[in-house]
């Protein structure tokens, strides 16, 4: 299941350079390549036929070494607070899941909404975080570059189809995408790292490099080297245990990488690229959200100048962990307040249409399951 190999590539994995590469291997000119780019992410074409400034040949020639898009939409789910979630399906019949959500505090200009995509990096999750919907079956493969991009290209159309007019098609207003959906985008760091390139490119979708966020739970070599990497993206880190004792009995990774090799990690990513990063906090009722760890927390973010958002725990089918009152949540931001530590505690969207991570596949992939039982 891990060696997926598409019948072909998808396009969309390539950067300006690699494709050139390509075309050059078929015996074309390598410049054509800009031109595809041109086609795939500004003239928003959907096919090969349709990149009419290149010959017949040429276009006959890629859609017979390339697929275009890897992954098509097979469901979408809207739920009242701004949130809807797109089921996808990828070429292997497997399932990721891309979140659209939209707060109304945008730019009127803009059609007054700020949006954000939250993308999926690999299909299910080998962390196994004990909170969270996406690890639960396990890990299933990492996703391509071409299937990140796709999840953001099916997105812009979906919002397109249903706001026709609105906005150029492009990225349909997108603002900000986020790799917080299925997956650790640190264990396909390649795959990752090449999609945020086709978001960022000029010769891509163009979308500001501060405008891309990659959470983490926690791989301390790979948040290392991406501190190297020149594209100043943020940064999240999924905290949720303000000591080893408590982030480890729900976060088996923090056993690989524990706090003391974690927290310098994040310190260096924060002083090469001079900005803030992020802790994000799922605040779990009875686990994480004593004042003791509001108190470390706080500690924590003030040490390393870092924002700290707060999520009350979205619940997962079949697992025990609830989220905490309202009166438990404000007494545990209050710590932080009193602390001076800079924090928002986010509001739940989407609960009614299985929103955290992971929960929308997951019920398909069992259902699909449970179907091809039936059938046997
Ligand atoms: N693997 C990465 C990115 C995907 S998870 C990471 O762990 O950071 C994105 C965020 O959703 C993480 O902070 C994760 O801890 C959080 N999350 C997972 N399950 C959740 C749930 N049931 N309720 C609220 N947040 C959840
Ligand atoms: Fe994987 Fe992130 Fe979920 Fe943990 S929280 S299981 S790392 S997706």
């Amino acid at each position: 299941m891990a060696l997926f190999k598409p019948e072909k590539p998808s396009v969309l994995s390539e950067n300006l350079t690699t494709l050139a590469d390509r075309l050059k291997g078929m015996g074309e000119q390598g410049f054509r390549a800009k031109q595809v780019m041109e086609w795939l992410y500004k003239k928003n074409a959907r096919n090969f036929a349709a990149m009419t400034s290149l010959s017949t040949k040429l276009r006959e020639a890629l859609a017979g070494q390339f697929s275009l898009l890897p992954a098509k939409k097979i469901l979408a789910k809207q739920a009242g607070e701004g949130t809807e979630k797109l089921l996808l399906e990828l070429e292997d019949g497997l399932y990721i899941e891309t979140v659209i959500l939209s707060a109304p505090d945008g730019d009127e200009a803009e059609g007054g909404a700020r949006m954000t995509l939250c993308v999926s990096s690999q299909v299910g999750c080998a962390y196994g975080c004990k909170f969270c919907a996406s690890g639960l079956d396990g890990w299933k493969r990492n996703l391509e570059a071409g299937e990140i991009i796709a999840q953001v290209l099916l997105a812009a159309d979906h919002i397109a189809e249903k706001k026709a007019g609105l906005r150029s098609r492009t990225l349909s207003g997108i603002d900000n995408v986020v790799f917080m959906g299925m997956g650790e985008p640190l264990a396909n760091y390649e795959n990752v790292t090449r999609a945020v390139e086709i978001l960022n490119a000029d010769w891509g979708l163009g979308l500001g490099a501060r405008r891309i966020t990659i959470s983490t739970s926690g791989l301390a070599p790979q948040i290392l080297k991406l501190a190297e990497n020149p594209i100043q993206l943020r940064l999240a880190i999924s905290l949720h245990g303000a000591t080893d004792e408590v982030r480890g009995t729900i976060m088996p990774v923090n056993k690989r990488f524990p706090l003391a090799e974690l927290l310098p990690a994040v310190a260096a990513f924060a002083e090469k690229h001079g900005r803030m990063v992020t802790f994000e906090f799922i605040l779990i009722e009875g686990v994480n959200d004593g004042l003791d760890q509001a108190e470390a927390l706080a500690k924590i973010a003030q040490k390393l100048h870092a924002h700290v958002n707060l999520i009350p725990y979205n619940p997962v089918e079949g697992l025990p962990w609830k989220r905490p009152n309202i009166l438990r949540q404000r007494a545990f931001a209050g710590v932080l307040k009193k602390a001076n530590v800079s924090h928002t505690i986010r509001r739940q969207k989407g609960d009614d249409i299985d929103a955290a991570c992971g929960q929308l596949r997951l019920r398909k992939e069992r259902e699909k399951g449970n179907a091809d039982l039936a059938l046997n």
